[in-house]
């Protein structure tokens, strides 16, 4: 099969592979329809994270199920379904509560952007679309697979409410993401920091009611002076930079809530800068299994439409142009149809 295999940062090269099989009784061979470059895949690329090997890299899929093992029940053969970007088995207690990103037999998907994908922990992690969707809809399930859901759990770590205010800080695939979320979740205003004009527009689409497009301190002001002076009910922080933690905390009022998702990148918080903001703070990579039969939901029943933060869509075997004009800022996020 064609997969996509990092040889080095910078260096993404599509290759015969051997397809995968089941390697145990719980595992689903999932036929990908479309998968998907993410942001925290270009860390890797960009040698951020080293590259000891080539190796096969992508977390985010949906596709239809080719074959299962023999203790899969919950998914058969010809589906079309979407599985979260770290398998869990979905009954342990730590999954019973809703993160199962940290289940007790938790496994980071990988190998994804490639004709066939190995899912481990089947029955847990993958969830069946009622029938085969329209090809419209394929771009939107696809994001629910990691951007969407990672969107949903800020908005829900950040405690938005109906008749809220919340504040975005990022806008990249997740941050837009985020905005739907908010909107979703009943928020009145939704401030969307950003400053770039395609974004601020996509933003506006997908439920934003302000832009600032002022950073750090004079970003923090502004969102003060919209929220009259106290800062934002809720602030959903999608970067993960020293700076965008600190504009998060900041811009939040005293016993708003923070949900941080923006992997973070050597960010620090300062104890008694936390204790007296009164803020609450969670964060963490998304439980996106838990939020995947609403979602799903939601963009069947064409609530939500967050396919539209690809904007690059190319055959699998034009990977590399995926990830550079990733890198180079000129998409958003890359869609890859193998
Ligand atoms: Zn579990």
């Amino acid at each position: 099969m064609r997969a996509t295999i990092i040889h080095a940062p910078g260096d993404i090269r599509v290759e015969n592979v051997p397809a995968p099989k089941i390697t145990a009784s719980t595992d689903a061979i999932v036929r990908t329809v479309a998968a998907c470059v993410c942001g925290s895949d270009l860390w890797s690329y960009r040698g951020v994270l080293p590259v000891a090997e080539p190796q096969p890299i992508g977390h985010e899929y949906v596709g239809i199920v080719e074959e299962v093992g023999s203790d899969v029940s919950t998914v058969r053969p010809g589906q079309f379904v979407i599985g979260s970007f770290v398998a869990s088995d979905n009954t342990c207690p730590i999954c019973r509560t809703g993160y199962q990103t940290s289940c007790r037999h938790a496994q980071w998907v990988n190998g994804a952007q490639a004709e066939y994908v190995r899912i481990p922990l089947a029955d847990g992690t993958l969830v069946a679309v009622p029938e085969q969707p329209a090809e419209d809809l394929i771009p939107s399930l696809l994001a629910l697979s990691d951007v969407m859901g990672t969107g949903w759990y800020a908005a829900r770590a950040a405690e938005v409410k109906p008749g809220s205010t919340a504040v975005v800080v990022g806008d990249g695939a997740v941050g837009l993401c985020g905005v739907i979320a908010a909107r979703e979740l009943g928020a009145e205003r939704i401030i969307a920091m950003s400053r770039h004009a395609s974004r601020q527009k996509l933003a506006l689409e997908f439920g934003a009611t302000d832009i600032v497009t002022e950073r750090g301190e004079e970003g923090v002001a502004r969102v003060k002076e919209l929220t009259n002076g106290i800062g934002a009910d809720s602030v959903l922080e999608c970067v993960g930079t020293q700076e965008s933690l600190h504009q998060a905390l900041q811009s939040s009022r005293p016993g708003g809530n923070v949900g941080f998702v923006g992997f973070p990148h050597g960010s620090q918080i300062e104890g008694q800068e936390l204790f007296f903001s009164h803020v609450g703070l969670r964060g963490g990579p998304a439980p996106v299994r838990a939020y995947l039969p609403d979602l799903i939901d939601r963009v069947i029943g064409g609530r939500i439409n967050p396919g539209k933060v690809f904007d690059l869509t190319l055959p699998l075997d034009e990977a590399a142009e995926g990830y550079k004009a990733m890198a180079e800022r000129r998409a958003v996020k890359t869609l890859l149809r193998p």
